[in-house]
């Protein structure tokens, strides 16, 4: 077993989250309506260890939309399916520096890295993109369950239409991506490309699930519940690297440097974090704070630090 004191170990992960639970900061995401609705009390965590143990405390089988975290499993499946030379052809690995959804390119036109809104648009139009789009939702239903282990994955059609309707920036990003030639020839209509990452964006999961999901990246790209090789080892790695330096919105860098740990969040409030094999953990909680990130979830990281020494450079 990876953690030999189980008990002990999840009482103190326990304490953590009846620590952050009294956070009232942040602002829920209003965005959209079906965002908005949720009760900023909200706050589960769940946890799956690489040979499968598993825990949740709080509201941990509540479904909520993927939105952001998909990018991190979205460019993972696409550079297991075609390599990672051919999905970086086409995007970068740089922190852009600038707002998730800025209108921007780098230095060779393309955008700067899969966890920006750019390069995840451009990287979900790598995706069986000579397929028809009930196939590649199919697909990537399919493969998003795999990689939580057969767990509750489900689509959030009310979420998708929403961000279709209010997609003005995101159909700006993508006309100034093709002027500058980012998408690959196979993309003929954007309406189309765009749909295909809002409908990624609208897949839900609960806590439970995305525990698995993280698990399934500490654990090398293979599921700890089924076994089964989701992600080849090369992209697996590559994303928790995106992850570690690009994952958080505009605070990276100081999650980086306080934390330490691979992660991605999203504005439904959900942050992945992967303690490389060790552990997935899943923290959800719609409240935001200036950046983009659950209020509640950042602080549950800051506080696994300081009470373990979980940082990539602890113990040096
Ligand atoms: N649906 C959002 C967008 O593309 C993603 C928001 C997010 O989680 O960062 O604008």
């Amino acid at each position: 077993l990876v953690v030999p004191s189980w008990t002990q170990f999840c009482n103190r992960i326990k304490d953590i989250y009846v620590k952050c639970k009294p956070i009232s900061d942040g602002k829920v995401a209003d965005y959209i309506p079906q965002l908005s609705r949720f009760d900023p009390n909200l706050w589960g965590v769940s946890i799956c260890t690489i040979d499968g143990q598993r825990a949740s405390w709080g509201d941990s089988k509540i479904p909520f939309c993927v939105q952001s975290v998909s990018k991190a499993f979205n460019y993972s499946l696409a550079a297991s399916d075609l390599g990672a030379d051919m999905v970086h052809h086409f995007v970068g690995q740089e922190p852009s520096g600038r707002l998730f959804n800025d209108i921007c390119l780098d230095t060779n036109n393309k955008p700067h890295n899969p966890m920006v809104n750019s390069g995840a648009i451009i990287v979900s139009s790598l995706i069986k993109n000579t397929w028809n789009m009930a196939d590649r939702f199919d697909h990537m239903l399919t493969e998003y369950r795999k990689i939580a282990g057969g767990e509750f994955v489900g689509f959030n059609n009310a979420v998708f239409l929403s961000e279709r309707a209010t997609a003005d920036r995101n159909f700006a990003l993508s006309y100034y991506m093709k002027e500058n030639k980012c998408f690959p020839e196979e993309t003929k209509n954007l309406s189309e490309a765009l749909d295909f990452y809002f409908q990624l964006c609208s897949m839900e999961v609960t806590c439970e699930t995305a525990a698995v999901m993280a698990a399934t990246l500490a654990n090398g790209g293979v599921c700890p519940i089924t076994e089964e090789r989701c992600i080849a080892s090369r992209p697996c790695r590559d994303v928790l690297s995106l992850m570690n330096s690009c994952g958080m919105y505009d605070y990276s860098g100081q999650f980086a440097f306080h934390v330490g740990l691979p992660a991605k969040s999203g504005v439904s409030g959900l942050l992945i974090v992967v303690i490389p094999n060790l552990v997935g953990i899943a923290l959800w909680s719609p409240p935001l704070d200036k950046m983009g990130n659950s209020c509640r979830g950042v602080a549950f990281c800051k506080e696994l630090i300081n009470n373990f020494n979980f940082h990539t450079y602890d113990n040096m």
